[in-house]
């Protein structure tokens, strides 16, 4: 590092703890449940706030295209706290700071500065913050709903750590809010339907499946076992590369239900430890192997920053009666708009079955759909 770099560094530092060092928590910090597994925080047009469709009852207000919401606000919803000194202003939430002068336009996000496009207002006694400007650097997902315009700002503490979410995922997180945790279908009257593949025993099986589907302009999403990702690596490549999601299904396939809680929890990370290894990730999706499966453990995949993928039919290609004609006729008679199958592609017998019935299904006007984009409303 040269030395005017590291002299910059030092100022940096110097800043910082001399700000810590002052800073008074604001009299309005409590203990707010920041646990939960992420909070929707939406503005409408006519700038009335709600947080995870709760109403709140103070508006936002806004500044040319810039939205300002009270200081409040963000302590409801994430717990904020916000404190200031002498030496300026800072805004806490889990282990980020958001540090700035006075009610300067610009802000220190660790030791980069952010501009602000509006600087924080006082209005009627509360501290306005620009609301997209100061969350997007703290990691938190901002975006506009679709179909209202409203401004929508997602975050979770726990993103802080798994930083997950990624542009476009928004309305899927909204879908997960209202469905229920156990994902099994989605209601909706468009033709879609999301085939899921589990285990991948059989890497070639798997990969041609995967092609299948990218020649019907589909996706598919495939549920992987941690060993057999580290056997066949270029498998889940190129399932990545083709655009289907990967979802995690622990790392040696136990039964839950069998297992500790603790060893349950190390079965899902080594699973996501091995696809990080590769510099992917098995987030946010979970099924659980042999769907064994209750309540408490249900809450472990959702406390890990998972939701869990249910099936709403087996194509039934495991087991003394499996064949291709019998996967097909269940996928005819169960198939409904937004119905998610489950299927393993553990021998070429699965792919000969897809093969059978996709374009068949493709004229009916099916499309085959990720997970996500079965959430995202594709
Ligand atoms: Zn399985």
């Amino acid at each position: 590092m040269s030395c005017r770099k590291l002299r910059w560094l030092v100022i940096a530092i110097l800043t910082c703890c001399l700000a810590g060092a002052v800073l008074m928590p604001a009299s309005s910090a409590r203990a707010v449940d920041t646990t939960s597994w992420f909070r929707l925080l939406s503005v409408d047009r006519n700038l009335a706030i709600s947080l995870n469709g709760s109403k709140l009852p103070v508006k936002a207000m806004r500044i040319g295209d810039t939205i300002l919401v009270p200081f409040s606000v963000l302590h409801q919803a994430w717990g904020a706290v916000y404190a200031t000194s002498a030496a300026g202003s800072a805004l806490t939430i889990g282990s980020r700071h958001a540090v700035w002068q006075g009610m300067s336009a610009t802000y220190r996000e660790g030791f980069v500065d952010f501009p602000w496009s509006v600087a924080p207002v006082m209005s009627g006694g509360q501290l306005h913050v620009p609301l997209q400007e100061l969350m997007e650097p703290m990691g938190a997902f901002v975006g506009k709903q679709a179909s209202t315009g409203d401004l929508i700002v997602a975050y979770s503490t726990r993103w802080q750590k798994e930083p997950w979410l990624r542009q476009g995922q928004l309305a899927y997180v909204q879908a997960i809010d209202r469905v229920p945790v156990n994902l099994k279908r989605v209601t909706t009257t468009r033709k879609v339907v999301a085939f899921t593949f589990d285990d991948n025993w059989d890497a070639v099986a798997a990969v041609r499946i995967a092609e299948l589907f990218h020649a019907y302009n589909g996706h598919c999403t495939f549920f992987v076992i941690g060993t057999n990702v580290r056997m066949h690596p270029d498998a889940i490549r190129r399932m990545v590369q083709l655009g289907d999601d990967i979802g995690n299904h622990t790392f040696s396939h136990p039964a839950a239900t069998n297992i500790t809680d603790a060893t349950f929890v190390k079965q899902m990370q080594a699973c996501e430890q091995v696809l990080n290894g590769m510099g992917l990730t098995s987030r946010p999706y979970f099924r659980f192997p042999y769907f064994a499966e209750d309540r408490h453990l249900m809450q472990i995949v959702t406390d890990q920053g998972y939701v869990t993928i249910g099936s709403a039919w087996t194509i039934e290609d495991t087991g003394p009666k499996r064949s291709v004609a019998h996967s097909v006729a269940t996928i005819r008679r169960f198939i409904s708009p937004g119905t998610i199958f489950v299927a393993h592609p553990n021998s070429m017998m699965t792919y000969d079955a897809m093969k059978a019935i996709l374009p068949e299904l493709a004229r009916q006007g099916y499309s085959f759909v990720s997970v996500s984009e079965l959430l995202r409303g594709r």
